[in-house]
């Protein structure tokens, strides 16, 4: 069986220190495929060495080598694009559409910051003082499996812009796709140290990152509990943190929305990636008097999402029984099931396959409508005016993204604007990369993309006086 058994510290590939070896498993067949070596707190702290050694040279760098720097990174990447999709398949039992769209966004990150960077003002004048952008020192970029490539791309593009040096810590269960994309970024050809790879537990490599004195800053994504105790263990050397966290988001149907519309778009906005994705508008908010219309264009448009066709699979076995539980529970607290339900959809044997499911009469205090499933499984929560859809959508600990549908222009912006969340989507999704990205309440802390998210990754400095 294949092993992984190389990390990327100082600009080269080196065997882990560590010896722990961790299964890869293909979710759509349940066959152990690859193991990989894991790296130990030695190897982190290699790289954090690397990482802090090549820091000075990285500060002292210009606009233009940095956005030289990008670009070579975007080609690099680019030219293993097809490899970089078939994998992602391959490993995450992904739908190839959604594997490609993760790929375009890695791609586009680096021209994305690049053209953050031609017209970012890192000096300015306030009164009489310079005020100078400064690069932070190390940034540890902890990440998530459901997009490994996007998140290791885009932190890695504003971090070159900004002029610091990174140390990432890509999700475990995303090593096959860590493997090959470092393979681009070494390619590209930065100097030695800049990009520092080390694949292995949260609990060993990403809580050596958070808690070590050389590490300036955190980059997280992931989900809300691993935030909070990065939060909590980067108190100590008051590191700054950007956390990208969970979230439960609402989609609003106006009363006098097209349903032939609206339901194929809450059917697609809840199931992306099989509904692994933290933006899934998983709460379906539906005036009263439009419920039964609701649930019967659910009944038909649900055949819209085919399993193997454009669902994929959980991720892992264990992510398979958490939503099969979360399922249970819908029935135990009286939701009633629609569509779907427990177990593989027909016709499957293997595979940690989930069934499409949507629950109707749920109330917004159920398990299932407050806590973040990670698979294909709706809430229809009612309401009976505008005032208490805002309530019911702004009920929630997450306020990461809302969706908000109807044909009254001025009704959508006014709610859109009341809705508590980093992100509205308006009658449709879109994708404006430069757009910031982020979190109220407990989706997180700071915005990412674009100049938001570079400002995040600087500091001010203030000189007064000649
Ligand atoms: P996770 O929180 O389990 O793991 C994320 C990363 O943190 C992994 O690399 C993991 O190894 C590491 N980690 C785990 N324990 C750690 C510790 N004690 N110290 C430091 N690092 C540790 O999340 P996941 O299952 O990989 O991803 C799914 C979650 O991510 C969902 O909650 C989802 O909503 C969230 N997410 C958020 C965004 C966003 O932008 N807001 C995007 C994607 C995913």
């Amino acid at each position: 069986m294949k092993t992984i058994n190389h990390i990327y510290i100082n600009g080269q590939f080196v065997i882990p220190h560590g010896n722990e070896l961790f299964d890869l498993v293909n979710p759509t067949t349940e066959e152990t495929v690859a193991q990989v070596q894991l790296a130990d707190v030695e190897d982190t702290r290699l790289a954090i060495a690397a990482a802090k050694a090549a820091f000075p040279m990285m500060r002292s760098s210009s606009r233009e080598q940095r956005m030289d720097w990008l670009q070579q990174l975007h080609d690099a990447v680019k030219s293993r694009e097809v490899e970089l999709i078939d994998t992602m398949v391959e490993e995450y039992g992904c739908m190839p559409v959604f594997a490609q769209g993760t790929v375009n966004h890695a791609i586009d990150s680096f021209m994305q910051m690049r053209d953050v960077l031609a017209r970012f003002p890192f000096e300015t004048r306030v009164g009489n003082a310079r005020v100078i952008m400064e690069p932070l020192g190390v940034v540890g970029l902890i990440t998530p499996w459901n997009g490994n490539y996007g998140f290791i791309a885009s932190k890695l593009a504003t971090v070159i812009a900004s002029g610091s040096t990174a140390v990432i810590k890509p999700s475990e269960l995303s090593a096959r796709q860590t493997a090959l994309i470092t393979e681009c970024l070494h390619a590209a050809g930065l100097p030695n140290g800049v990009i520092n790879i080390v694949t292995g537990r949260g609990d060993v490599v990403g809580a050596e990152i958070t808690r070590h004195p050389d590490i300036a800053k955190i980059s997280f994504t992931g989900s809300t509990a691993v935030g909070k105790t990065i939060a909590r263990g980067a108190v100590d050397t008051l590191k700054r943190v950007t956390l990208e966290l969970g979230g439960k988001s609402a989609n609003v149907l106006l009363d006098d929305v097209s349903l032939e519309e609206a339901i194929p778009l809450a059917l697609q906005v809840m199931s992306w990636n099989s509904g692994q994705a933290c933006i899934a508008g998983t709460r379906l908010l539906v005036h009263e008097n439009r419920l039964e219309e609701v649930k019967a264009q659910l009944r038909q448009d649900i055949s819209l999402l085919e399993p193997g066709k454009n669902v994929g699979t959980a991720v892992t076995a264990q992510q398979y029984e958490r939503v099969q539980a979360y399922i249970r529970k819908g029935i135990e607290e009286g939701a009633e099931l629609l569509c779907g339900g427990e177990g593989r959809p027909q016709g499957f044997e293997r595979g940690y396959y989930v069934k499409p499911t949507v629950f109707v009469n749920v109330r917004n205090d159920m398990t299932i409508a407050q806590q973040e499933i990670f698979g294909p499984v709706l809430s229809v929560i009612t309401y009976k005016d505008d005032a208490e859809a805002i309530a019911i959508a702004n009920d929630t600990l997450y306020g990461l993204q809302a969706y908000v549908s109807g044909k009254d222009v001025q009704r959508t912006q006014a709610i859109a604007s009341q809705l508590i969340a980093g992100r509205v989507f308006v009658n449709g999704v879109y994708n404006e990369p430069q757009v910031p990205f982020g979190g109220f309440k407990q989706s997180g802390i700071g915005r990412e993309f674009g100049t938001f998210g570079l400002e995040g990754y600087l500091e001010p400095k203030a000189i007064m006086g000649q």
